[in-house]
């Protein structure tokens, strides 16, 4: 008789994915390769608390986008965990809640860009996340202004002391980690700009992404059914 192997690590990307991009792609795959992940969850906000007042694609129309993006791809999948969350999507509240229900028992890697991390600050109860998780930031190879991420690991946990390059450890806590990896520079906020003047998302988008951006006139000010 066979036994089911056990569940391997994820890693968690959450977002907001108004729209997802090859940024968002490469993201997390390499993360997922370099790291010997079994497969990486995409986990769209309901209600970003980080976003400016923008009006947000409804949330079902960017977990379309999401399913679209990924189509094929066994290493990545989506979690629509956030879907019913009644106020701001907290990670923390995320990943307690994914701990307890669909990520019950597996290592879990919580990703972030270091954009992101610089903002950690402000996140609610952000100092507990590596109760629960890995926290992999990672910076884009070349990027022109590389942020400081060794002395903001100081500055938002010292109580993690650096153990090898790009590795932070803490007593009864998981690990922290920085990653630098070949990342395109694209931001959501680009393609929304690209897509509001009708030009061609092609090489920013997947293409199924692209189809459905046009086919919903999304960013045109005049998105419909
Ligand atoms: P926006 O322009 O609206 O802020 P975005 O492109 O930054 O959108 P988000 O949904 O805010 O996308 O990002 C989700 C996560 O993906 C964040 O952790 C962010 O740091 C990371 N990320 C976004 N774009 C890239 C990229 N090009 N390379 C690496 N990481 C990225
Ligand atoms: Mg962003």
């Amino acid at each position: 008789m066979t036994s089911d192997p056990p569940p391997g690590p994820l890693g968690i990307l959450g977002g907001t994915f108004d729209p997802p991009h090859h940024g968002h792609l490469a993201l997390a795959r390499s993360v997922g390769e370099r790291l010997g992940l079994e497969r990486v969850w995409l986990i769209p906000a309901a209600w970003p608390p980080h976003k400016p007042p923008y009006a947000i694609t409804p949330f079902p129309l960017r977990a379309a986008m999401i399913q679209a993006a990924i189509e094929g791809d066994p290493r990545l999948g989506v979690s629509l965990i956030e879907q019913d969350t009644n106020g701001p999507s907290f990670s923390i509240d995320t990943l307690e809640r994914l701990a307890a229900s669909e990520a019950k028992g597996r290592r879990l890697y919580f990703i972030i860009g270091s954009d992101a991390f610089a903002d950690l600050p402000s996140w609610h109860r952000f100092a507990e996340l590596p109760r629960l998780a890995s926290l992999v930031v990672v910076s884009r190879i070349g990027q022109a202004r590389p942020t400081r991420i060794d002395e903001l690991m100081r500055r938002h946990f010292p109580e993690f002391a650096p153990v090898a390059d790009g590795r932070w450890q803490a007593a009864d806590k998981n690990d922290l980690l920085h990653l630098n990896l070949p990342v395109a520079g694209i931001s959501s906020t680009e393609v929304r700009d690209l897509a509001r003047r009708g030009e061609d998302l092609s090489g920013l988008v997947p293409a199924p992404v692209a189809e459905l951006i046009a086919r919903r006139r999304l960013y045109t000010g005049q998105a419909g059914p």
